[in-house]
């Protein structure tokens, strides 16, 4: 376009709800690591969309295969009453992706159900859950009860802002949707109190993205697994921002060592390249809550969107970016450290792969990502008190050292 950032930021201020502070940069074209804006100056990627454009952006082979579909006239957006091959292949996929789920159900494969963005598959997990408890456990329609965790994120419709420790997600958007109960994050004592004979499941996130790049403490996950079974809930894993390679294992679980009943991807699923996101579960909880007619979404699932899934799966086998997260995540993360070491504003550095918080002690990050903005590099703090940086999983050495420089001159002075 030929207008300049000020008149693009100016529409968008005047066009747009107002709901997102954002850096005033106007981005054009994004590459691998890195993005450019409309002047041309280049940005060093160190956010990623929040982990949706894990195999940096624009990838080729995703790019091909988009491009193969788009130009080849294959059916992009179809009735969902006809069956597709982008469809079939992708669910098998995205099925063999993960471990076998619930295991306590049986070693009966997975089942898939694709939605778009992220929250909608938060709201399929919180459906089969409660159809669980239902039909399953007795439990009165209407009266099932889902525990969550403080400082929780899960995205931002009505019924997940309703569990939002964070009243601006929720106030005055009422009336907000019951059937929730929210306890500390990395407390499994709390989770145990909060059980009662209206529970059917647990959802949580395996590590907080949103709520500060929190780790839970060790065997917390495995506790939540024991009570699970012990009461017969669901235990249901977000694993939309921390999944799919991020934190250096194909899935945050493994580092715990244990397997939830239900998953939820989304973001890096199709490389960032589409809206796409999945609620995967054992095949017989899957068939229990989901009959013809009872779930669906027109672009659920739609070919275009499993085209890029298919290449998004695949280009994290090919590339081993799982293995890439966890080797360039160690060397960033060293180098951190040696910062915070030094650094008069540190207060805490916590991570995992390449998802890296540094918690400064001012309880104001933004003013250090907008001074990192300047000098080339895109980050942006979570929960106000921490720096989060999540940069595509294929960072090479040299963009680490460009991000580092960067980092010892807004944290060493
Ligand atoms: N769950 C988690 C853990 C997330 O990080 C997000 C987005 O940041 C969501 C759910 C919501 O996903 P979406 O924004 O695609 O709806």
């Amino acid at each position: 376009s030929d207008y300049s950032d000020d008149e693009i930021i100016q529409m968008e201020e005047l066009y747009g709800a107002h709901h997102y502070e954002r850096l005033k940069i106007v981005v054009r074209q994004a590459k691998g690591c890195w993005i450019t804006d409309i002047k041309g100056k280049k940005y060093l990627d160190c956010l990623a969309a929040y982990s949706a454009a894990n195999p940096g952006h624009h990838h080729p082979a995703i790019v091909r295969a988009l491009t193969k579909a788009l130009h080849g006239n294959y059916a992009s957006v179809i009735s969902n009453v006809v069956y597709t091959d982008p469809l079939g292949l992708f669910l098998k996929k995205a099925a063999n992706f993960a471990p076998q789920l619930g295991p306590r159900f049986g070693d009966n494969g997975n089942k898939v159900l694709p939605k778009n963005g992220g929250v909608e598959s938060v709201e399929t997990s919180i459906k089969m859950a409660r159809y669980y408890g239902w039909k399953q456990k007795g439990i009165p329609d209407g009266k099932q009860e889902i525990i969550i965790f403080d400082k929780n994120f899960h995205g931002r419709m009505i019924t997940i802002i309703s569990f939002s420790s964070k009243l601006k997600y929720k106030q005055g958007f009422g009336p907000l949707t019951p059937g929730f109960v929210s306890v500390e994050f990395g407390n499994a004592d709390a989770v145990e109190k909060a059980v009662n004979k209206n529970t059917c499941g647990i959802l949580v996130e395996p590590m907080q993205g949103e709520g500060g790049m929190n780790i839970p403490v060790p065997g917390f996950l495995k506790k939540l697994r024991e009570i699970a079974d012990k009461h017969d809930l669901l235990l249901i894993f977000d694993e939309i921002q921390v999944g799919l390679g991020r934190t250096g294992k194909r899935f945050c679980f493994e580092h715990d060592n244990v397997v939830p009943d239900g998953l939820i991807l989304g973001k890096a699923l199709s490389g960032g390249l589409v809206p796409l996101s999945v609620f995967i579960t054992n095949s017989k909880l899957m068939d229990l809550a989901f009959q013809k007619g009872s779930d669906g979404s027109t672009f659920g699932g739609y070919p275009l969107a499993c085209v890029a899934g298919i290449a998004g799966l695949n280009v994290i086998e090919d590339d081993n970016l799982v293995e890439s997260s966890a080797v360039q995540g160690q060397k960033l993360m060293k180098k951190i450290m040696d910062i915070a070491k030094h650094s008069p504003h540190v207060k805490e550095v916590r991570g995992r792969g390449l998802f890296i918080g540094i918690e400064v002690k001012n309880n104001n990050a933004m003013n250090f990502c907008r001074k990192l903005l300047e000098l080339g590099v895109i980050v942006n703090d979570s929960h106000g008190h921490t720096i989060r940086i999540s940069p595509p999983l294929n960072i090479n050495d040299n963009e680490i050292d460009f991000l580092v420089q960067r980092l010892k001159s807004v944290l060493l002075v």
